[in-house]
């Protein structure tokens, strides 16, 4: 995503970044109520491509932050699977 898209989503910005991620959940919340299976993966690969571009553009690492903060246990209980409960 960084090589495709971050000198666009630098001009776009944090804000523009944003709000296009969240209308992609909206699409992707929409897919969901659906049946199209196919329809629904494409939405889940736009909402991860946003969040990436996000990332991108903030400094944020995006596995890097994912692995620290779960690393295959749940950071909660420190369990796996997760014993939290809730
Ligand atoms: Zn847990």
């Amino acid at each position: 995503m960084r090589r495709l898209y971050f000198h666009r989503d630098s001009e776009r910005g944090v804000k523009g970044t944003y709000d296009w991620l969240a209308e992609e959940l909206e699409e992707l919340k929409e897919a969901l109520e659906g049946k199209d299976k196919e329809a629904t993966e494409k939405e889940f690969a736009d909402v991860i491509a946003w969040l990436a571009s996000l990332a991108n553009i903030t400094g944020i690492n995006l596995e890097k932050a994912a692995i620290d903060k779960y690393n295959g246990k749940c950071p909660k209980c420190h369990q796996s699977p997760c014993q939290c409960t809730f």
